[in-house]
């Protein structure tokens, strides 16, 4: 298929953008490179320097969109909720007015476990309630609904993708973030020695060794799942599906893995809680495994640190 990613430069996006090739498709990437980066744009993939919301020309052709631009950092959308709501729920209405106009009718969404908030039960499957608790997370969600509605007003068909925590490389795509906030790629900094110790984000959590738990996803499994999704767009519907491996690990269990694969000892030092951060966070996947038949292959919480490491270590 002829295919657009916008956001194919980033973390997500680009190893979404090469699985696509490796699979036969034409892929145009749409990424203004305000956070990710010209060099992870797979070979084999056109490139267009450019915004969301002037996606017009880069659609011309396309029969599906797979949407990953966007603003991504949950302290951020706090301090600037503006930047939030105008680029993720702003620009994708413009990409979807695009597509419009331009008669694609199939997308295949960028979401996030954000759009739930503070579960009331673990694992968390998709008919459970949406209250996010900040703007990331609504924004999100805001662009969720818009989906339901164009796909009953428009016969768009679309498929949202909630993803959990995402983490691990696919060949040396990695995450590769200015400011970087997730766990797994601060706690392997520290073996490579750019960061000196890693802090955890309160440990007086209601969890077994009082830290968070977090359902971590390989990104080659997470990206797979989009290969699925697309054959699965069905014009006149919108598809929710959680991704996620259904195991929480705890932050001490992911340092300790880390510093098994890496064999540096990695000081931890406790701070204080995280604004916002739920105790515990596991998706129920059952849904997209029985329905498109999506299965993690990489579901171990080594794998997914062995590989990060190697991308990180091996440049
Ligand atoms: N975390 C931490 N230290 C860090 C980064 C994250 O203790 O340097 C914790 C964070 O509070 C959360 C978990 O690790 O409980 C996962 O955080 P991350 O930012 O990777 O993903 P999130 O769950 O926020 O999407």
């Amino acid at each position: 298929m002829r295919l657009l990613v916008t956001g194919g430069a980033g973390y997500i996006g680009s190893v979404v953008a090469a699985q696509l090739v490796e699979a036969g498709h034409e892929v145009t990437v749409l990424d203004d490179l305000s956070t990710g980066h010209a060099d992870a744009v797979p070979e084999g993939a056109r490139f267009v320097e450019g915004s969301i919301t002037e996606a017009g020309d880069a659609l011309a052709g396309v029969e599906a969109v797979l949407h990953f631009a966007a603003r991504s950092l949950v302290g951020e959308s706090v301090e600037k909720p503006g930047l939030y709501w105008s680029h993720n729920l702003g620009g994708t209405l413009a990409l979807l007015e695009a597509m419009h106009e331009r008669g694609v009718r199939r997308i295949v969404f960028s979401s996030t476990a954000a759009t739930y908030g503070e579960p009331e039960r673990s694992p968390i499957v998709e008919s459970d309630p949406t209250r996010p608790t900040n703007p990331y997370g609504a924004s999100k969600l805001a662009v969720d609904t818009a989906l339901t509605a164009y796909a009953g007003l428009r016969g768009l068909g679309a498929v949202s993708l909630r993803y959990f925590n995402v983490a691990g490389a696919y060949g040396r795509l990695r995450e590769r973030h200015t400011v970087e906030t997730h766990l797994i790629p601060n706690v392997l900094k520290v073996a490579t020695g750019e960061r000196e110790s890693v802090s955890v984000f309160g440990t007086d959590y209601p969890t077994a060794d009082g830290t968070c738990v977090r359902d971590y996803i390989h990104v080659s499994d997470l990206a797979r799942a989009h290969l699925l999704a697309l054959d699965a767009v069905t014009e006149g519907q919108h598809k929710i599906y959680n991704l996620g491996n259904g195991t929480g690990f705890s932050v001490q269990e992911v340092i300790s893995v880390c510093r098994e694969v890496t064999g540096h000892d990695i000081p931890a030092v406790v701070g204080p809680r995280r604004a916002g951060d739920p105790a515990v966070l596991v998706a129920s996947s059952e849904k997209i495994q029985r329905e498109l038949g999506w299965k993690a292959e990489r579901a171990s919480i080594r794998d997914i640190v062995a590989d990060a490491w190697d991308a990180l270590s091996g440049e």
